[in-house]
């Protein structure tokens, strides 16, 4: 940290996003004046309960031990999420996207190379699910946490309460300083030099401030609505734009250590399990669905009653041209939005806010790293979103219209049409993402279990027979390590103790 005076930050909106930047700022700058308003009128979106594994090295950034959050927040492990039923390739109705663990440099070969030679044609097994360690933690489930004498971390992000987590992280920014005011910003006053000057709030002082975070959530108060930030919409290839949400009870027979994402009718619906509750949530398009019969197709799928609340959303999708505009940075649904089928809305607000704190310290406390901010920003979301749009592309189900128009999408990226020329054709995929430079939002091993895992290999009566070779399979790694980690649930509830 530099020893420059640090700025003062108003951050508009108290949501996860609002909170985790609250957090991260009064970290950096300890002596900075920041302030969080957020309506008491307005609501919070209240979904957002998965995350990827970076939000662990969020709380361990903040000095936040497990035991202390975790517990506070109905929070549970989570190893990778399942996709279920987007696939009708035989052998393929299921496969896991597991976090990647170290221990996984000693299998990812192997999988790559069957996977390699099964689309090239051989009659090879390349079911991603037998080669990495958080596919079998998931369906043995067990917690992510190695014995100590293990020499390898496991990767795991978390499920929890997004309720909880947004109380929680207020009350840590409060303790470190940051003021909460509780009230609804009615106007953002915009100088002639396109910064904004202050926000104004009915009957009292208005808020002025060197840094303005706009985390108003969708209506983005200050980004898109004051400045006129353009809007990059994804909704040309990514046609999901509502969503139903619905809880459930636990599941008694014990608590998953993964997110679900069953594909429906018109679209998926994920599954997150909390120590307290399941969360669920059909997300379609109403292009080809329309929200009642999309809440009674979710009904049907969890078996719930007409007794259970269901709650309805719309989604913006896509992101805004510049996140960090004159004296404003957008940040969470007011910075954009890619439908949570990875969830990693909150992985972009931890990388947004500790990217402009960075740039903005290493130019001096001066905006003059903004523009290689902004193309770094901008290339994450498009480098997610390519992820995304391969899964409607690659799905291997007729059933519906809905599926037929996915795998149909035209408005591919130049990066997304050259992964699929290299797979489609044999070549090595990690030189593929190598040259591209997109390891950084999804790795090879993330592009293998994503063709793999819809079987996206030549009909298996067109595969030569091949000599078998069985190896790189993880059950057999962890037995001769003698790996031993812990139930899901006994691990929650020592954490709870
Ligand atoms: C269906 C769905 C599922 C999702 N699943 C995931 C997931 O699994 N994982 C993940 O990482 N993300 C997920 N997300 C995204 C995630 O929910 C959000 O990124 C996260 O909750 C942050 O939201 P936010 O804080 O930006 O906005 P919000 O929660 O909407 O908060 C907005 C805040 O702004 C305040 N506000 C607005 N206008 C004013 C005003 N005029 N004056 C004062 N205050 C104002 C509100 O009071 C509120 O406090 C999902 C989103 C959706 C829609």
């Amino acid at each position: 940290m530099s020893d420059r005076p640090s700025p003062t930050i108003a951050i508009l909106g108290g949501g996860t996003a609002g909170w985790m930047t609250a957090c991260l700022m009064a970290r950096a700058w300890p002596t900075a004046r920041i302030t969080v308003v957020e309506s008491p009128d307005i609501g919070i979106v209240g979904v957002g309960e998965g995350s990827t594994p970076q939000l662990r090295q969020f709380f361990r950034d903040l000095g936040i031990a497990e035991h202390d959050w975790m517990p506070a927040c109905n929070a549970t492990y989570k190893a990778g999420i399942r996709f279920v039923g987007w696939s009708r390739e035989p052998g393929f109705d299921s496969y896991i996207h597991p976090f990647a663990s170290d221990i996984d440099l000693h299998t990812e070969p192997q999988f790559h190379a069957a996977a390699h030679a099964r689309r090239t044609g051989h009659d090879v097994p390349a079911h991603p699910d037998a080669f990495f360690l958080n596919s079998w933690l998931i369906d043995h489930r067990r917690a992510p946490l190695a014995a100590e004498t293990f020499p390898f971390d496991a990767a795991y992000g978390y499920h929890f309460d997004a309720h909880l987590v947004g109380v929680y992280l207020r009350d840590h920014a409060i303790g470190r300083g940051v003021v909460h005011l509780s009230r609804t910003v009615s106007d953002v006053v915009v100088g002639e030099d396109g910064n904004v000057r202050h926000l104004v709030i009915e009957g009292d002082e208005p808020i002025a401030a060197d840094v303005f975070v706009d985390c108003s959530g969708f209506r983005s108060v200050i980004a898109q609505a004051a400045l006129g930030v353009p809007f990059a919409s994804f909704a040309g290839n990514l046609f999901n734009d509502r969503a139903v949400v619905m809880p459930t009870p636990s599941d008694p027979t014990g608590t998953d250590v993964h997110t679900t994402a069953t594909a429906l009718s018109a679209g998926w619906a994920w599954r997150i399990p909390l120590t307290s509750r399941i969360g669920n949530g059909y997300v379609f398009s109403s292009r080809y669905i329309d929200p009642t019969t999309a809440e009674a197709e979710l009904r049907a799928h969890l078996g719930a009653g007409d007794d259970v609340a269901a709650r309805h959303l719309t989604m913006k999708v896509g992101r805004v041209e510049t996140s960090w505009t004159a004296n404003c940075l957008a940040v969470g649904l007011a910075q954009g939005f890619i439908e949570p089928l990875e969830a990693t809305a909150l992985h972009i607000v931890q990388a947004t806010v500790e990217g402009f704190i960075a740039a903005w310290e290493s130019a001096g406390f001066t905006p003059g790293r903004r523009d290689e901010f902004n193309r770094i920003i901008a290339r994450r979301y498009d480098g997610i979103r390519d992820y995304i749009v391969g899964h409607y592309r690659l799905n291997r189900r007729a059933d519906t219209l809905y599926w037929r128009d996915a795998v149909a999408i035209d408005e591919l990226s130049d990066s997304l049409k050259s992964l699929f020329t290299a797979w489609f054709t044999g070549r090595d995929m990690a030189s593929e993402i190598a040259a591209q430079d997109i390891a950084r939002y999804y790795a090879p091993l993330s592009w293998g279990c994503l063709f793999g895992g819809y079987g996206t290999y030549p009909d298996p009566g067109r595969l030569r027979a091949v000599e078998r070779r069985d190896g790189g399979h993880i059950a057999r790694f962890l037995a001769a390590c003698g790996a031993n980690f812990p139930d899901h649930d006994a691990a929650l509830a020592r954490l709870a103790a």
